[in-house]
C-alpha cells in the first residue's frame, strides 16, 4: 500500500512538473540586453579584469567623470593584493557582477558546474575583499547561454544561474572599441561591453564624456531598477 502511495505521489509530481514546464522556469527578461529605452541611463560594463592597472585606469575615468562602471570579474583572476582596487571601485559606487570562475561556455557545463562556477567567485570576491559584498547580476562569458548559438537561451543555463542567487543574466546591445562609432550606437538604455585592456580604456577616455552630454550613467542593477546590492564594507585605517 505504502508502495502504491509512493508511486502515485512521484507520478503526481512528474505531471505537476510536465504541467509547469520542468523545473520553475525564471520570469520572461530573466536575461537582458539593455534597461529601459524610455529613460536616457545607460550603463557601462567591463569584463574580465585580469589586468588590474587597465581597471586602475577604468577606475580614474570614474572618478574624473564622477560615473559607476559595473565590471564583471572571473573569480580565478581575482588577486589578494587588489584588495584596495575593489574596495575603490564600489567607493566610487561602481558595482560588481559576476562572469564566472573560469570563463567557459555556460551550456558546455551541467547544472551543478554553472552554479560552482558562480559560488566559487563569489566567495573569492569576499575572500580579497575583507567583507561580503552580494554580488547579483552575472554576465555569461561570450554571452552564452544556449548550446545552439542561434537559440536566445537554454532553460536550464538561466535556471542554474537563477538558483545561484543572480537576478539577472546581463548581456549588451553596444560592443563597439571606436568611440565615434560607439556614441551612434548608443540609445536610452544601452548595456555597453568593454574589457580592461589598453584598446577598450583608450576608448572610453573618449567615450564616456561624449556619452555624458546625452545619458546618465548607472550601475547595471539602477538600470535594470534592482535595488543596490547591499553591504557593509569595514570603516578604511585613515
Ligand atoms: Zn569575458
Amino acid at each position: 500500500m505504502q508502495q502504491r502511495k509512493k508511486a502515485f505521489l512521484a507520478a503526481l509530481v512528474l505531471f505537476l512538473a510536465l504541467l509547469t514546464g520542468g523545473a520553475q522556469a525564471v520570469e520572461k527578461g530573466y536575461t537582458v540586453f539593455h534597461g529601459d529605452r524610455e529613460k536616457n541611463m545607460i550603463a557601462l560594463t567591463v569584463d574580465d579584469c585580469y589586468d588590474s592597472e587597465r581597471v586602475a585606469e577604468v577606475l580614474e575615468l570614474c572618478e574624473k567623470y564622477d560615473v559607476p562602471v559595473t565590471f564583471f570579474v572571473i573569480g580565478s583572476a581575482l588577486q589578494d593584493a587588489d584588495a584596495a582596487l575593489w574596495a575603490r571601485a564600489l567607493e566610487l559606487g561602481c558595482e560588481i557582477g559576476n562572469h564566472t570562475w573560469s570563463h567557459p561556455k555556460l551550456p558546455s557545463l551541467d547544472a551543478r558546474r554553472i552554479y560552482q562556477q558562480l559560488t566559487r567567485t563569489q566567495t573569492r570576491l569576499d575572500e580579497v575583499l575583507g567583507f561580503h559584498y552580494p554580488m547579483q547580476v552575472m554576465r555569461p562569458p561570450y554571452g552564452s547561454l544556449a548550446k545552439d548559438a542561434h537559440h536566445m537561451s537554454d532553460g536550464w543555463v538561466v535556471n542554474a544561474i537563477a538558483e545561484a542567487g543572480y537576478l539577472h543574466a546581463v548581456r549588451w546591445d553596444v560592443s563597439q572599441t571606436d568611440p565615434e562609432k560607439a556614441v551612434k550606437d548608443v540609445q536610452n538604455g544601452s548595456i555597453l561591453l568593454y574589457h580592461a585592456n589598453t584598446k577598450d580604456v583608450r576608448c572610453l577616455e573618449k567615450l564616456i564624456p561624449a556619452l555624458l552630454t546625452d545619458y546618465t550613467c548607472v550601475t547595471v542593477s539602477e538600470l535594470l531598477a534592482l535595488p543596490a546590492p547591499a553591504y557593509e564594507a569595514p570603516e578604511t585605517p585613515v
